[in-house]
């Protein structure tokens, strides 16, 4: 049994998190608990807008934004929140106001920003191991900060986008510092085997070649070590050997004027942190401990841990079934919705969003959805409250890489997002109507 469950057992005061909390619902005249988003209760959500239903904390991505501003106050830094952990024109403008920068892989994204946020352009890092020339063109016309370089092919490439253009750009190279994290193979990026950056020990040479290109500015060196580590040594280390190269760099003559940490730190699924501030002060600790000194401007591309526990997926209950004494509780969100548990074996802590009935009985259960897919689940031989059809469920942690890993696979329509912000509701994606599957189709 997970500790969150029996800490709702037990109290649910406890859970209490910023975004999320169970407390009465002041207009029914039981004594039901029911979890709420800010200042609204999920029912009244789910009535009003269906489910499946991605929920999310304006609150919530506030304070963790403002808990890494408060941990980094002492150095030079911008944050670039990484738009694909989640991408919603609504989110963007959120963090946008609150100062944000952004770190984008494609073209969509890069439209995207500009689309909600034109005036942050000048803060946008493009990162990505394969970006064309279309997609480099239209970042040189814009204007961004900074190009996240990944191979000498990349870099030969820029170079003659930017002769064509007569654009300027200003260049990091992705470096891969080889150090090892601790997190599922598939977001692990920091190792010579994987795709990513270009290996330290090469550095020096490319970057002695971009130097000589007519319209590129070595300004940045960068790394990404993966995803999902929650262990801050790995990105000591990584910072370590960065901060070498940045001194060999400055000897051999280049302006090294940016350092991009890259993103990945990770959030706790299975419990709930009370302490993030502490934790993200361990981070920063950590990053800007080995670059002391330089007078370097920090880059910092967070996505995960400002959005995920933000958000949570509300699903409804359609089913119950028993086959041979395996209880399955079937469910309206499916793999399409949120694909995590499918891709990754990621564990998503699941509530019940009304504690009414004796939360003594309990039951293990499969979580699963209606896609024709075993892999179709949301959680294994889970310990749940007795569910009913028709009772809600919250899966959560689901704010970052949820929607924008969801797809219309069973012609399934896409779920509507809500964005609550105290007592305000705003729908910051419709619902997709089952037209919009085939709009485009002939
Ligand atoms: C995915 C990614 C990020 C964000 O990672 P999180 O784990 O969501 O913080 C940042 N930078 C780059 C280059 C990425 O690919």
């Amino acid at each position: 049994m997970s500790r969150r469950n029996q800490v709702l057992r037990n109290s649910h005061s406890e859970f209490e998190r910023p975004g999320f909390v169970f407390r009465k619902e002041i207009a029914s005249r039981g004594a039901n608990l029911m979890l709420h988003c800010d200042d609204v209760p999920l029912p009244a959500l789910a009535k009003r807008y269906g489910t499946p239903l991605y929920v999310y904390s304006a609150t919530a991505v506030r304070q963790r934004l403002k808990a890494f501003e408060d941990a980094f106050r002492d150095v030079a830094h911008t944050i670039c929140y990484s738009v694909k952990a989640n991408s919603n024109l609504s989110i963007l403008r959120l963090l946008a106001k609150s100062g944000c920068g952004f770190d984008v892989v494609s073209e969509g994204e890069l439209e995207r920003v500009r689309a909600a946020a034109p005036q942050t352009v000048s803060k946008i890092v493009f990162s990505g191991v394969g970006k064309s020339s279309g997609e480099i063109n239209a970042a040189l016309k814009a204007g961004i900060l900074i190009f996240n370089v990944e191979s000498e092919s990349e870099l030969s490439r820029l170079a003659e986008c930017t002769e064509k253009l007569r654009k300027t750009a200003r260049v990091a190279l992705r470096v891969n510092p080889d150090v090892a994290a601790d997190t599922h193979p598939y977001i692990a990026t920091g190792l010579h085997k994987h795709k990513f950056g270009v290996p330290i020990a090469s550095a020096l040479a490319l970057y002695a070649r971009a130097a000589q290109a007519k319209y590129l500015k070595v300004a940045g060196v960068s790394v990404h070590i993966g995803s999902q580590i929650t262990d801050v040594a790995p990105f000591e280390e990584a910072m370590i050997r960065l901060a070498d190269l940045v001194r060999a760099l400055r000897t051999q003559g280049q302006a090294i004027e940016y350092v991009d940490v890259g993103g990945g730190l990770g959030i706790d699924y299975r419990q709930a942190r009370n302490d993030f501030a502490e934790y993200v002060g361990n981070y920063a600790r950590a990053v800007t401990g080995p670059m002391r000194g330089l007078g370097i401007h920090l880059l910092l591309e967070p996505g995960r841990s400002i959005l995920g526990p933000a958000g949570v997926l509300l699903t409804a209950v359609l089913y119950k079934k028993q086959n041979d004494g395996k209880r399955f509780v079937i469910v309206d969100a499916a793999m399409n919705d949120l694909i995590r548990p499918a891709l990754y074996h990621a564990y998503h802590e699941i509530v019940a969003v009304v504690q009414t009935r004796n939360l003594s009985s309990q039951e293990t259960v499969d979580v699963v959805g209606p896609v024709c897919e075993s892999g179709d689940f949301f959680a294994r031989d889970r310990e749940l409250p007795e569910m009913e059809e028709g009772d809600l469920l919250a899966i959560l942690d689901t704010g970052a890489y949820g929607m924008v890993l969801s797809s219309n696979y069973n012609s399934r329509p896409r779920a509507a997002e809500v964005l609550v912000s105290g007592k305000s509701v705003k729908v910051i994606r419709r619902r997709e109507k089952v037209r919009d599957l085939y709009v485009a189709e002939l």
